[in-house]
């Protein structure tokens, strides 16, 4: 068995490891580079890699191929894959078949890593073996080769979805779906939509769906599938069949065929309604597997949050700063204005690389919450234009250093600024976590 495996990074290196293990012949390629702690693992176990090329012949002699998920199926060298007829899968396909574990699966458009690690959080402190897996934490394929656990718990991303085939997630969880990286699949939101729910293939009605009920996507898509797994909705407020959801004692109501549990809505650790849906579907994902009631309580009650994700910074003179820098795409900022005070008290942080992004959504919530909108990216002529056409004050910066300071030059004691930039950071950073980073450095030296 010859297996290549396309892409040097976490999911890759592990990808290869397993392989190498399980005895196969492997060969790694990135075309990019390969950072030295990668490469060095590559080379302590004896596999073969090139990086800064795809050889083409050395290839396409595979058996199968995994493929990383930041490399999109239109890369030529996916392509010429595909045309051999070689199967292409991913990591998590790869390593799901070499481990009997429970499989929590996690996915939607916004939330996904918050609620993957609050369930992990939950699993963890009640005493399961439980492993971390997929966009966070280490490779679901590293941990299958040297690490092994009875649960994990994985973050799904669209992308990877798309090769995975036989996977079969004993609870699988799909947050929301809204537009998002429509760049990657045509402009077409349907076929987004049809990757999300491959997280429902191949479960039976021994295993668990948990969705957001009110989701008008996720609605219209299960009137016209098949869904074999039991269904765990959540929602607010209690509709037909809500398996979780606030009561009128403001409780939040967790309740599985065998069992129901209730806690102070005043305890969840998570604010804001997103984290109000975010906790109900880690909740819903521990009842399911068992979770002693304190247990579950005590952990939605104490867990810290996530860097990047409605991160509080500092107070600079009476100033809140806030980094949501993970918030990449619109929807996750109107959950991020959401959470802000009723008054034109904020200061919002918007803009980097555009991804067909649609403004419309939050022009509502930027016209009651929102005094300044400072737009900081290579190209802001999109925002300028829509927002300043709707009356909005727009200061236009290309630089993190100068978007802060005009974030100081326009806030004033009370108010709040908020980095939930709705787009992609690639621009002026390497990553959201870089650009998050970068913001709170400058606010801490303010
Ligand atoms: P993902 O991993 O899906 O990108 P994160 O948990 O990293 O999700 O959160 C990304 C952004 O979305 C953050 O800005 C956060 O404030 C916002 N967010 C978190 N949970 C939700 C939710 N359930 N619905 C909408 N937005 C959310």
């Amino acid at each position: 068995m010859r297996l290549v495996v396309l892409g040097g990074g976490e999911s890759g290196v592990g990808a290869a490891i397993l392989g190498k293990k399980l005895g196969m012949e492997v060969f790694l390629s990135d075309s990019g580079n390969i950072t030295e702690h990668y490469a060095e693992m590559l080379r302590s176990h004896e596999i073969p890699y090139e990086s800064g090329c795809h050889t083409e012949s050395a290839i396409i002699l595979a058996d199968e191929v995994v493929k990383s998920p930041g490399i999109p199926p239109t890369a030529p060298i996916v392509k010429k894959i595909a045309s051999k007829n070689i199967p292409i899968i991913s990591e998590i396909e790869f390593a799901g078949r070499y481990t009997d574990a429970k499989m929590v699966c996690i996915t939607g458009s916004n939330g996904k890593t918050t609620t993957t690690l609050l369930t992990y959080h939950i699993l963890k402190n009640a005493g399961l073996n439980v492993g971390l897996a997929g966009n966070v934490g280490q490779s679901l394929a590293l941990q299958v080769a040297y690490d092994k656990h009875d649960v994990y718990v994985i973050e799904l991303s669209s992308f990877q979805l798309e090769n995975m085939y036989r996977f079969r997630a004993n609870v699988a969880v799909i947050m929301n779906i809204t537009p998002d990286h429509l760049d990657r699949y045509d402009y077409k939101f349907q076929n987004y939509v049809d990757a999300k729910f491959r997280i429902l293939q191949n479960q039976t009605v021994d295993d668990a769906f948990i969705f957001w009920q009110d989701d008008p996507v996720i609605q219209a898509q299960l009137k016209h599938i098949r869904v074999e797994a039991q269904l765990f909705p959540f929602a607010e407020h209690a509709e037909e069949n809500t398996a979780s959801y606030i009561d009128a004692e403001n409780r939040l109501i967790l309740s599985t065929d065998d069992d129901k549990m209730s806690m102070p809505r005043a305890d969840l650790a998570l604010n804001g309604l997103h984290n109000l849906f975010n906790s109900m579907a880690a909740g819903l994902s521990a009842c399911l597997l068992d979770i002693q009631k304190d247990d579950i309580r005590k952990a939605l009650s104490d867990f810290e949050g996530v860097e990047h994700r409605l991160e509080p910074v500092k107070t600079v003179n009476g100033v809140r700063y806030i980094n949501d820098s993970k918030a990449t795409n619109v929807n996750s900022c109107w959950y991020a204005l959401e959470s802000m005070p009723d008054a034109k008290t904020t200061v919002l942080i918007l803009g980097g690389k555009d991804k067909g992004n649609d403004y419309t959504e939050i022009a509502d919530l930027v016209d009651r919450k929102v005094k300044t909108i400072v737009a900081m990216g290579k190209d802001n002529a999109k925002i300028v234009e829509f927002f300043g056409n709707r009356g909005v004050k727009v200061v236009d910066t290309h630089s993190l250093v100068d978007a802060v300071a005009a974030c100081a030059a326009e806030s004033a004691e009370g108010d709040t600024v908020l980095l939930s930039p709705c787009c992609a950071s690639f621009d002026l950073f390497n990553s959201y976590e870089d650009r998050g980073r970068q913001f709170k450095d400058a606010v801490r030296a303010l």
